[in-house]
């Protein structure tokens, strides 16, 4: 039985293959790969954003992946895909866009609150609840439109404040998220590089509210989708929790 693997930068399924050694690590076979850059986006005044394509290369992007999905038709399954924040004075324009390419599917990855121009970064310390209570309102306005597939790294926000605050507003957030049936991603990268997510309240908080879930990669580099050691401690502790991974995702067309 095939089990999936999704990332941020990818969504796939994985065969495991036994190696004939047993101490060669065990070789993995992607049976699906999704990627999802981060999506270009309208700004105002000559915005240029550090962390994204512009946007006319888009069509680039999309043509690159469509022909490495025509090469590899035999070998693997590619889908095109693109993360993306919701930035209420843009979003409709960028959908556009989006819808005008042959994108697949979108996930949300919020990574600046209210507005990338103007906004904090979420993943900046904060005990500052209102900033909490922003990033889960903007989260679910987002995820709202019913154009993601998936809420990747929903524990990007950092807030540092009472234990007791950030269980409120994160719960309810996993509430309404369970509640559109969108799954929560927990976050390879995050875990990898030692970052404050995937954050062990958080886990709690998936764990007891029996949120759909998947294992996001989030490769920024071709290592990240080998790196069987760290992926297994991660999937050992999300078991641990009681969590159980989705073995399967459908898609949503933005
Ligand atoms: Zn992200």
């Amino acid at each position: 039985m095939p089990k999936t693997r999704t990332t941020h930068h990818a969504a796939v399924r994985v065969q495991e293959a036994s190696g004939s050694n047993p101490d060669t690590p065990t070789k993995y076979e992607f049976q699906i790969l999704g990627f999802s850059d981060h999506t270009p986006y309208f700004f105002e005044n000559g915005y240029s954003s550090r962390i994204r394509m512009k946007c006319s290369q888009l069509p680039d992007y999309v043509s690159c992946l469509q022909a490495l999905k025509k090469q590899y038709a035999k070998q693997i399954e590619i889908h095109i895909g693109l993360e993306a924040e919701y930035y209420p004075s843009n979003f409709q324009n960028t959908l556009e866009m989006i819808r005008d390419q042959e994108i697949e599917y979108l996930i949300l990855g919020q990574h600046f609150i209210s507005e990338e121009t103007t906004g904090v970064y979420s993943g900046s310390p904060t005990t500052d609840e209102s900033v909490l209570k922003l990033y889960c309102k903007q989260c679910l306005d987002a995820l709202a439109s019913s154009s993601f597939t998936y809420f990747a790294h929903p524990d990007l926000i950092h807030y540092i404040g009472s234990e007791t605050i950030y269980r409120k507003h994160m719960r309810h957030l996993l509430r309404e998220v369970k509640q559109m049936g969108i799954p929560v991603e927990i976050n390879l990268l995050g875990f990898i590089e030692g970052r404050h997510y995937p954050g062990n309240s958080f886990l709690e908080l998936v764990a007891e509210e029996n949120c759909p879930a998947v294992l996001g990669i989030d490769a920024h580099m071709p290592e990240h989708l080998t790196n069987r050691v760290e992926e297994d401690r991660l999937r050992s502790i999300i078991a641990a929790y009681g969590i159980t991974l989705l073995d399967h995702l459908d898609l949503i067309k933005p």
